[in-house]
């Protein structure tokens, strides 16, 4: 799309035009009207660590705490205990690919992933191994490595290329009848590579092993089809692309035919069948009421119910073809304008490998963000040497790339 460039101000300049442009010609534009922006000259590229505020959820949340909570005090229960199941199963419809009653949220996506991780291997006695993959997201390898020593278990760790991330065939090549579970992440949070799960599934599933995905960095930027891949259990978080704030809960999906079949390590009152009869023993609620532990979080509950309201409205379809051309825009800049300065992509190039963010990868990459920071532009820094650029496609613009993208130009070039 840029022309080689003559000169470098003329080529930057060229850069921001075209900004403009897809910025004119975008449809979700609008979108961006409906977040709370303090500070309008601020470029947030952390939209994928957490999500902006939506004006409906804080106008949602000033709600449930001043006439819910203050107004209906307790009694408010009656009609709170609904949102767990009720949000799930907006989720499973409008982002997950998933089956009403597949889908609750509840907890940490670390609790989450533990309980449905210990729920498989529990399925699968006699199995001793564990899959996944050194560049998984650190809490997903804590967990497991946690639950294999309390279990005796082993861990089969694959090593594959950083920015590539497992293949189907890199997984094949571990799988045999000793095999219990094998658990990646769908979108790489370092890489953003996206990992091939209805191939991977079917492999696994041949192996008698069961699956467990981590939705963390795809849920809501790129389109799941939990149905369409046969997945077993997933896992994910809600404050990343979804927006709905620090500390909501997660999501935990379970295949229909599985809810029944596997039970919960972690038996909660929530969780009990017949809950306000606090009879003695445990016996599961029927569907996903049996995976829910403790009292839920309603703030955060409304606040995922108003995002995932946001996702539908702009469609997945819409957000994951915007959000192809912010990070295929990030990845053209980089190359005009960033690796001659040192820098290197640290994400696939092809578009459709790739999930909602780009990683840049420089030595000086930590330091880098601090000093994008004191110049008005937001990003993450990864270990060891990734800047990670967040391009949240309801709320960033092209014009937002140009201007993280030249302010990183700016001070790698004065040194
Ligand atoms: C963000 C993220 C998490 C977060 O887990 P929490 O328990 O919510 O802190 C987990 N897994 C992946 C892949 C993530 O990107």
């Amino acid at each position: 799309m840029l022309r080689p460039m003559t000169h470098p101000a003329r080529a930057a300049a060229e850069a921001l035009d075209h900004a403009r442009a897809l910025d004119a010609a975008d449809s979700l534009r609008s979108f961006r009207d409906r977040f709370v922006v303090h500070d309008p000259n601020l470029v947030y590229l952390d939209g994928n660590s957490l999500g902006r505020l939506p004006m409906a959820t804080r106008d949602r949340l000033r709600s449930v705490v001043e006439n819910e909570w203050a107004g209906e005090l307790s009694g408010a229960w009656d009609h709170w205990v609904e949102l767990p199941g009720r949000v799930g199963d907006a989720l499973a419809r409008d982002v997950l690919g998933a089956a009403e009653g597949e889908v609750a949220l509840a907890d940490s996506t670390t609790v989450n992933f533990y309980r449905l991780a210990a729920a498989a291997l529990d399925a699968r006695p006699g199995r001793r191994v564990i899959v996944t993959d050194r560049a998984n997201f650190p809490t997903d390898r804590y967990v497991l490595e946690g639950l294999a020593r309390a279990r005796g278990l082993a861990i089969q760790w694959l090593d594959p290329d950083p920015i590539a991330g497992p293949s189907a065939e890199d997984v094949a090549a571990v799988l045999d009848d000793d095999v219990a579970l094998v658990s990646l992440s769908h979108v790489n949070y370092r890489s953003a590579a996206i990992t091939d799960l209805a191939a991977i599934s079917e492999r696994a599933h041949a192996a008698g092993a069961l699956t467990l995905w981590d939705l963390s960095h795809s849920a809501g930027v790129v389109a799941v089809d939990l149905a369409g891949i046969g997945a077993d259990l997933a896992v994910g978080c809600t404050y990343k692309y979804l927006n709905a704030g620090p500390g909501s809960p997660a999501f935990q999906y379970v295949r229909h035919d599985l809810q029944d079949q596997l039970r919960t390590p972690i038996q909660g009152w929530f969780g009990r069948r017949d809950l306000f009869s606090m009879g003695q023993g445990w016996e599961p609620e029927a569907g996903m009421g049996g995976w829910l532990a403790g009292t839920p979080a309603i703030h955060g509950l409304v606040a995922i119910e108003e995002g995932v309201r946001l996702v539908a409205a702009a469609g997945l379809d819409q957000i994951r073809a915007k959000s192809i051309a912010l990070t295929s825009f990030a990845v053209e800049l980089h190359d005009h304008r960033l690796a001659e300065l040192g820098c290197s992509l640290g994400s696939p190039r092809d578009p459709e490998q790739r999930g909602g963010h780009v990683s840049i990868r420089h030595a000086r990459a930590r330091a880098l963000r601090g000093d994008l920071a004191a110049a008005g532009v937001i990003a993450d820094f990864r270990e060891p040497d990734s800047l990670r650029l967040g391009l949240s496609p309801l709320t960033t613009a092209f014009e937002d790339v140009w201007r993280g993208i030249e302010a990183i130009h700016a001070i790698l070039a004065a040194g």
